[in-house]
């Protein structure tokens, strides 16, 4: 697994963002900080907030990407730097807060009570990205802090017309004022990932743990829907939605037609579903039926539809062109026997914390 969070111990007092550079080529930025001394224990680099020096992996892996340096506050305390932006991932996500107004079954994440306020530092952040980078937003759910979320990929992506924003919400919070200030332009490079899990507004609320979720949902996808906004659509596949897969799709076909695509989306097994995994789980290589009917009738009605999470040989040839490469880079993993497979570049593997034994038992080399 790639490390996100590395030791570090900084010459500042206060925490601040700075993009790592090893060499001078590329555009400059005053918050750059340069290497200045390379050892076998690690690294240092200096820059307008002095010197840090950094543990655990080589400087060359470190160059162009954008840190939040996060101080020994106290003697004693250890320092350390959170990577937000890796520079050359396709995956660089940053998480917005720990709060949640849903409870969701298998929620991979779980929520958490308190919400400590980032959004000057992932603004800052934004700015040193890569060009033509797309951002991940995630939570939690960031539009608890709409007014700020909105504020920070406005001013982003004004200053920075390269960059484009996908955004994971539970969608609970867009009102009919909201219409205008998504229609704007900037917007058009947001889309926003969107959980329905079923047609059935009881199944969804069970689900996503909130009474009333599904009829707030309806609401905010008519907001979404006038203010034209660009809408990825996400189901994660449960054994309690399995057999209501064939009416979603029916539904999405019907009344979500401005969506611009469905994620169908294979089980995470860390959060709430590592302890309920068995009443969870599905194994879709001995069930894919009623993903097929759900795909067939998508494709029918001309709704782009892909599986996310579903390792290529485990789904049935006819299908097998619609699952991609989903899962980020450092939590991916492969087995042994995907060494020889054919696929693997457009494979997503497994997450890293997949159990290996199931892992090993499906793994079939194309
Ligand atoms: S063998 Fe491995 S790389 Fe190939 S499709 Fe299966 S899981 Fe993916």
């Amino acid at each position: 697994m790639i490390p996100l969070n590395l030791p570090a111990m900084a010459e500042a007092t206060r925490p601040y963002v700075t993009r790592l550079r090893t060499r001078r080529d590329g555009p400059l930025h005053s918050s750059d900080a340069w290497l200045v001394e390379e050892s076998a224990e690690g690294s240092a680099f200096s820059g307008k907030h002095g010197l840090l020096a950094i543990d655990g992996v080589p400087a060359g892996e470190l160059d162009g990407d954008v840190v939040l340096v996060q101080p020994q506050i106290r003697p004693g305390s250890s320092g350390r730097i959170e990577r937000l932006l890796r520079a050359g991932s396709r995956h660089n996500t940053l998480l917005v807060t720990e709060r949640c107004d849903q409870l969701c079954v298998m929620c991979s994440q779980p929520p958490k009570k308190t919400h400590h306020d980032r959004f000057a530092y992932l603004e800052a952040a934004c700015l040193l990205a890569e060009p033509g980078s797309l951002i991940g937003i995630t939570g939690g759910e960031p539009t608890l802090y709409k007014e700020e979320l909105l504020g920070m990929i406005e001013r982003v992506l004004t200053a920075r017309p390269d960059l484009a924003f996908h955004v994971l919400s539970n969608a609970q919070h867009f009102e009919r004022g909201d219409i205008d200030r998504l229609r704007q332009p900037v917007f058009r490079r947001v889309s926003w990932g969107i959980p329905l899990y079923a047609a059935e507004p009881a199944l969804h609320d069970e689900i996503v743990g909130k009474d009333g979720a599904f009829a707030r949902l309806e609401e905010s996808f008519a907001h979404l829907m006038m203010a034209r906004a660009r809408v990825e659509l996400r189901t994660v596949l449960l054994a309690p939605n399995l057999a209501a897969l064939p009416d979603l799709a029916r539904y999405v076909a019907t009344r979500l037609r401005f969506v611009e695509v469905w994620s169908v989306m294979q089980l995470e097994h860390t959060g709430f579903a590592r302890n309920r995994w068995h009443s969870l789980y599905v194994d879709h290589r001995r069930d894919f039926a009623p993903v097929a009917v759900a795909l067939d009738h998508a494709a029918l009605h001309g709704l782009r539809a892909q599986l996310f999470n579903f390792p290529r040989c485990s789904v049935p040839a006819p299908y097998r062109h619609l699952a991609v490469a989903s899962i980020s880079d450092w939590k991916r993993k492969y087995m042994p026997a995907c060494a020889g497979c054919r696929e693997r570049e457009a494979c997503c593997g497994f997450f890293e914390w997949h159990p290996d034994d199931q892992a090993n038992e499906g793994v079939r080399p194309l």
